[in-house]
């Protein structure tokens, strides 16, 4: 296993109990080889996100190379709204090897017993280029996904848009997905967002990005699933993981 020095930097390979950093006398933090298997809180996927804007700039990062991490940012700020409406924690994992685009995870414990609960999300962002936002519900709604997808629109245009209008147009589709949500920026003072379900139902949610990250600060930044084989599970706290960033 590789460890990194969060202070300098330092590599070190760690055997047995000794995880202070050579050079500095940090304690060393876990290297992830990659996003597979790490659950992060959707406060650290917005932070990946901000850090990613910092260093190549905002035209840049809409392209294919981030693609992972601006998903990651919307499934995390669309996961923020939902925990508004279920009071739920959910955490980001970043799916490689898509579809679907991002699994927002959570622990499912209405058995009585904690399952892995996943919530498999498509994300397709609405952009300059289209006039109308069916122009982008349309043609995903013509693929086939399994049942259990879901999808996000991410309004990324500005445009405003009538939860109404989309609600009934959807209602005239052949909808591959269990739930169709957009989510919007509403004022960027106050970086307020809005969300709303336009399949099937009503279920809407305004929020303050920067009010909905301080209530959830104190998630587990990076946790797992145990490796059990069965359906039970327990989540584990992973504490700072160092993943790098593109
Ligand atoms: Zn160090």
């Amino acid at each position: 296993m590789k460890f990194i020095c969060p202070k300098c930097g330092t590599k070190q390979e760690v055997v047995g109990d000794d995880t202070l950093c050579p050079m500095c006398r940090t304690t060393l933090i876990e290297v992830a080889p990659g996003y597979a298997d790490w659950l992060m809180s959707p406060n650290e996927a917005i932070r990946r996100f901000e850090i990613v804007i910092a260093k190549h700039g905002l035209p840049q990062v809409w392209s294919s190379r981030f693609k992972h991490e601006r998903e990651a940012w919307i499934a995390a700020v669309w996961a923020l709204g939902l925990r508004e409406i279920t009071g739920s924690e959910y955490w980001i994992e970043v799916e490689t090897k898509d579809p679907p685009d991002c699994k927002v995870r959570y622990v499912d414990s209405s058995p009585g017993y904690n399952l892995r609960g996943t919530i498999n999300v498509e994300i397709v962002e609405w952009d300059q280029h289209r006039p109308d936002v069916m122009d982008v519900i349309i043609p995903k709604c013509a693929n086939k996904y399994p049942r259990d997808f879901i999808l996000v629109v991410f309004v990324r245009n500005g445009k405003p848009i009538g939860a109404n209008a989309v609600h009934q147009a959807v209602k005239s589709l052949a909808v591959p997905f269990k739930e169709i949500w957009v989510l919007g920026l509403v004022s960027v003072a106050g970086a307020k967002y809005h969300m709303f379900a336009a399949h099937p139902g009503s279920r809407k949610v305004a929020f303050g990005l920067l009010e909905v990250l301080q209530k959830n600060i104190s998630q587990a930044q990076f946790a797992q699933f145990d490796k059990k084989r069965s359906k039970r599970t327990e989540m584990t706290d992973r504490g700072m993981v160092h993943l790098p960033i593109p």
